[in-house]
C-alpha cells in the first residue's frame, strides 16, 4: 500500500532503547528495569537482539531459576526487525503472538534504531491520535495568500465576502494589519458605518494567528474556544503562509481517512482480518496455560462465573468443582529435574481429560494445582469422579518410573454463595486431603 498518510516505523519508534549484553544476569536486568521504569530489556545475542520481559522474569522466578544466570543462557525471544521506512500498516501482521509484543526498527545502516509496540502501531492509525501528531505545516496547502491594502474602500472589500467562512486579510506596508470577516459585516451594518471610508477604519485588529508547527488538534481547539471559522497560519518569522478553515482541518483528518478507505478498500479489508485474527489469538493465549495447553486460572474463573449465572437463570441443578494438587511435587522436581516435572504436568492433564465430558472444564490453577468445573454434577458424583482421577494418576505412573499421586478437594455450588466462597470451601477440602496423608479425595462438608 503506497501512501504517505500513515507514519513509518521510524517515525513512531521509541528511540534510545535500553540495551545490555547477553552476559548480563537476570539480576542486572531487574536493576535496569527498575531504574528505567521498563517491563522489558533488550539484550544482544549471536543471532541479533533478544527481549527479556517481566513475564520471563516471573516464570524463571517461579521455577526456582537462579537469578544470577546470564541472559544469553536463557531461551531467547528473538526480536523481529523491520526497516524504519516501513509503513505502519505493514507491521500489524507481525504482532500475532503474545511473545511478539515489540518489533525492532533498523535504520538504513542496519543498526537498531528503536522499538515499536503493538499499541504504538494501533494508536498511529487512529485518526484522533493522528490529529495530535500532524502539524499545520504538514497539511497546509501553501499558496499565495491574497491581501488587500488598508486604503481599499470598505464597500469593495465587503463585496468579496460571500460565504460565511470568507475573510479578507488587510496588509499595510507588507505587514498583516487586520482582517475582515462576515462577522464584521454584521457589526458594520448595525453601526451604519460609512462604506466609502478606507477599510483600515473598520477592519478587526489585531489578527489572531497560529504557528505552522502547532498540531491539527491544537488548531481545532483554538478555533473552537475563540469561535473563529478559520486560522491564519504564520511561519516562525510571523509571515502569513496560509489560511485554513475549521471545516478543512476536520476533513483533512477524517476526509483523508475516508479517501484512503475507498482507495485501499482491499488492503484495509485484509488489515481488519489481520487485526481480528491477532486479537482472537491474543485473547485465546491470555486464557491458555502455555505449558499444558489447558485453560488458565482466568479462564476457569470466567467459566465458573458463567456457570453461576446459568444456575440462577435456568434453575439448573448444582454444579461442582474439583481442586487437585500433586503430592510432593517439589521432591519430583528435585529428584528428576524441572523439565521432568513439566512432563508430569503435561501428562497429568491428558490423564484427567480422559475422564471428563465435553462440557467439563480443566484448567491449571497455578504451579502444580489444577481445577475442574463439572456442570450438572452433584457433590457425590464429583467426588466419585475425583476418586477415579486419583486412581488413574496413581496407577498410570505418569510418566513411567515415577509414582505420582494427587490430593483432591471437591465442592458443590450452594445457592447464594459467591465464587470466592466456593473456592475457599474447595481449597479447605484440598487442605484436609493433604492433612489426611495425601493421595486422597475429600468433599467439602460445610
Ligand atoms: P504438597 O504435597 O504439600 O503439595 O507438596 P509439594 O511439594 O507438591 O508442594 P509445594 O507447594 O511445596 O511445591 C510445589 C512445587 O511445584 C514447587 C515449584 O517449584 C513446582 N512448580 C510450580 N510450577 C512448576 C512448573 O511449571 N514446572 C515444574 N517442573 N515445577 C513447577
Ligand atoms: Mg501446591
Ligand atoms: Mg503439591
Amino acid at each position: 500500500m503506497s501512501n504517505t498518510f500513515f507514519p513509518t516505523a521510524g517515525e513512531i519508534a521509541h528511540l534510545g532503547v535500553v540495551q545490555t549484553s547477553g552476559s548480563s544476569t537476570i539480576e542486572d536486568a531487574i536493576v535496569m528495569m527498575e531504574s528505567n521504569n521498563l517491563s522489558d530489556i533488550i539484550y544482544e545475542v549471536e543471532q541479533g537482539h533478544a527481549i527479556f520481559t517481566v513475564e520471563d522474569l516471573i516464570k524463571y522466578r517461579r521455577h526456582g531459576h537462579s537469578m544470577s544466570a546470564q541472559l544469553k543462557s536463557l531461551k531467547p525471544h528473538l526480536l523481529v526487525y523491520v526497516r524504519e521506512d516501513e509503513n505502519v500498516l505493514h507491521l500489524l501482521p507481525f504482532f500475532n503472538s503474545k511473545d511478539n509484543r515489540y518489533l525492532g526498527v533498523k535504520n538504513a545502516a542496519g543498526e537498531l534504531h528503536g522499538i515499536v509496540s503493538y499499541t504504538d502501531v494501533l494508536a498511529s492509525v487512529d485518526p484522533a491520535v493522528m490529529m495530535e501528531h500532524k502539524t499545520l505545516a504538514e497539511v497546509l496547502e501553501k499558496g499565495r495568500v491574497e491581501t488587500i491594502s488598508g486604503s481599499a474602500l470598505t464597500e469593495t472589500v465587503l463585496d468579496q465576502l460571500i460565504y460565511p467562512e470568507d475573510a479578507v486579510l488587510i496588509a499595510e506596508q507588507g505587514q498583516l494589519a487586520g482582517i475582515v470577516t462576515t462577522k464584521d459585516i454584521i457589526r458594520m451594518i448595525r453601526d451604519h458605518v460609512d462604506m466609502s471610508q478606507p477599510i483600515r477604519c473598520h477592519m478587526t485588529t489585531p489578527v489572531w494567528t497560529i504557528n505552522c508547527n502547532e498540531t491539527i488538534k491544537a488548531a481545532i481547539e483554538h478555533l473552537k474556544v475563540r469561535k473563529f471559522k478559520r486560522a491564519i497560519v504564520v511561519d516562525n518569522e510571523n509571515k502569513v503562509i496560509g489560511v485554513i478553515t475549521q471545516q478543512e482541518l476536520i476533513s483533512i483528518t477524517y476526509g483523508r481517512w475516508a479517501e484512503l478507505m475507498k482507495l485501499h478498500a482491499h488492503e484495509l479489508g485484509e488489515l481488519v482480518q489481520v487485526l481480528e485474527t491477532n486479537n482472537n489469538k491474543l485473547r485465546q493465549e491470555s486464557l491458555t496455560d502455555a505449558l499444558t495447553g489447558v485453560g488458565n486460572r482466568r479462564m476457569i474463573n470466567q467459566a465458573i462465573e458463567a456457570e453461576i449465572g446459568r444456575y440462577y437463570r435456568q434453575e439448573r441443578s448444582a454444579f461442582s468443582l474439583l481442586l487437585l494438587d500433586i503430592d510432593h511435587f517439589k521432591k519430583i522436581n528435585d529428584t528428576h529435574g524441572h523439565p521432568f516435572g513439566d512432563e508430569v504436568l503435561k501428562s497429568l492433564c491428558l490423564t484427567v481429560k480422559k475422564r471428563l465430558r465435553a462440557t467439563d472444564t480443566l484448567a491449571r490453577w497455578g504451579g502444580e494445582e489444577f481445577a475442574v468445573l463439572l456442570p450438572a454434577a452433584s457433590l457425590s458424583a464429583a467426588t466419585n469422579l475425583a476418586n477415579h482421577i486419583r486412581e488413574d494418576i496413581e496407577n498410570n505412573k505418569i510418566p513411567a518410573e515415577s509414582s505420582v499421586t494427587v490430593s483432591i478437594g471437591t465442592a458443590e455450588y450452594r445457592r447464594g454463595e459467591s465464587l470466592e466462597i466456593l473456592l475457599q470451601r474447595v481449597d479447605k477440602a484440598l487442605y484436609q486431603a493433604k492433612q489426611n496423608g495425601r493421595n486422597t479425595v475429600i468433599p467439602a462438608d460445610d
